[in-house]
């Protein structure tokens, strides 16, 4: 299995097939699993094989599946399904922080993320410095001998700031601190993240894994040290696991991603080129784009700008009476989904922020975040244009 590519592993790594040779993944709908003797029960809680399994909130067959079959996919020795994208990120980070901890993180951050970091950590006792998460110099400046974390989003949402995965764990290992990366926008499909030097990878499955906006799930990958033995123990005494049959929603995601993600990027690549020349908007961003200022680095760090695009239509006003005038795009929040999906950040996702944050984080009254989906590329083109003509 480790000489498959990518696409090969979506398929197939992981795969545990029961007595009866199923070819679809099993969905094992059960809490608990019955010993054969007392002393196997007392056995097993001493110590549990990789095909041994207790209580669901602790492992269970189908979400093994899944674990074994997204860490496989993205280079790291193991993963722990968490029950939504915020269990993992809080779990990664809690399970391994402490009281007196100092950690270095990228201020634009999903909001969610954002109130872990700045109210959760901080209530226990960890000290956490915010920086612009595309300046080194900044990195630099922040990161101390004692700092024990780092933590950004390889692609921040919704201004889809790039940011150098290799450059910052350079900075964090030379200290021996653990980069924690949120890495929903890259996607498993365009991440190298592990080899490029994170510890610790996390993804909220509800966005491309699921891709078809069914259920909430999330996954933490990294080391087999750091996830038997700093998360699983946190994670399975405080509940926040994947249930079984999410797990099996996410496998069958798992089987499409590659394919899905590449044409929905595709997609937004040929839409952000043509706004961008049309000329009507204020400002187009993605990172696929020759002006986006990282430009350079999403080429060698995803090979691709992503599935996620946002554009200024200059004011709030006018940014709401585009998202009222799309017919196929849908307003709502989610992102990665086979609909796309317009968003207004300013007045929902990132509506918590003060003003001057939202200002400082480059996110504008008229940015319109555009998840772009499955449908034909021409179909959604139109859509926007009509939109924007009506500005
Ligand atoms: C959506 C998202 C999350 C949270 O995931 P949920 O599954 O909604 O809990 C975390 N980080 C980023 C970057 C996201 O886009």
């Amino acid at each position: 299995m480790k000489t498959w590519k990518k696409r090969t592993k979506a398929v197939h790594a992981g795969t545990r097939r029961s007595q009866y040779n199923e070819v679809s993944e099993a969905i094992y709908l059960t809490q608990g699993f019955v010993y054969d003797t007392a002393e196997d029960a007392e056995a097993r809680f001493i110590q549990s094989g990789d095909d041994e399994f207790i209580y669901a909130r602790y492992g269970n067959p189908t979400i093994a599946m899944f674990e074994d079959r997204i860490a496989a996919m993205e280079g790291a020795e193991a993963g722990f399904a968490t029950a939504s994208g915020m269990a993992a990120v809080s779990g990664a980070l809690t399970s391994m922080l402490r009281a007196g901890d100092h950690v270095v993180s990228a201020k634009a951050l999903f909001g969610s993320c954002l109130y872990i970091l700045e109210e959760v950590l901080t209530r226990f006792g960890v000290e956490v410095t915010f920086v612009d998460g595309t300046d080194l110099a900044a990195w630099e400046a922040a990161i101390r001998p004692d700092t024990k974390a780092v933590f950004f989003e390889s692609v921040s949402n919704p201004t889809l700031e790039v940011i150098d995965i290799a450059a910052v764990s350079k900075l964090a290992h030379a200290v021996g601190a653990t980069v924690v990366l949120d890495n929903v926008f890259a996607t498993p499909v365009f991440s190298d993240a592990i080899a490029q030097g994170a510890d610790v990878v996390v993804y909220s499955a509800t966005k491309h894994i699921d891709g078809q906006g069914r259920a909430l799930g999330g996954i933490i990958l990294g080391t087999r040290e750091f996830i038997r033995g700093t998360v699983e123990p946190y994670m399975k005494h405080t509940g926040g696991s994947m249930s079984p049959f999410t797990a099996w929603m996410m496998l069958k995601g798992l089987e499409t991603i590659e394919l899905r993600v590449r044409a929905q990027a595709d997609t937004a690549a040929m839409i952000a080129a043509a706004l961008e020349a049309d000329g009507q908007l204020v400002q187009v961003i993605y990172p696929g784009l020759e002006t986006h200022p990282q430009y350079a680095l999403t080429q060698t760090q995803m090979g691709s700008g992503g599935t996620v695009l946002s554009i200024d239509a200059g004011s709030q006003a006018a940014a709401f009476k585009l998202l009222n005038a799309l017919e196929i795009i849908t307003i709502s929040n989610n992102l990665g989904d086979a609909k796309s999906i317009a968003t207004h950040p300013a007045t929902t996702t990132h509506q918590r922020l003060s003003e001057e944050t939202r200002a400082a984080l480059g996110i504008t009254p008229g940015l319109v975040r555009l998840s772009i989906g499955l449908e034909d590329p021409d179909d959604l083109l139109a859509d926007l244009r009509g939109a924007i003509a009506g500005l």
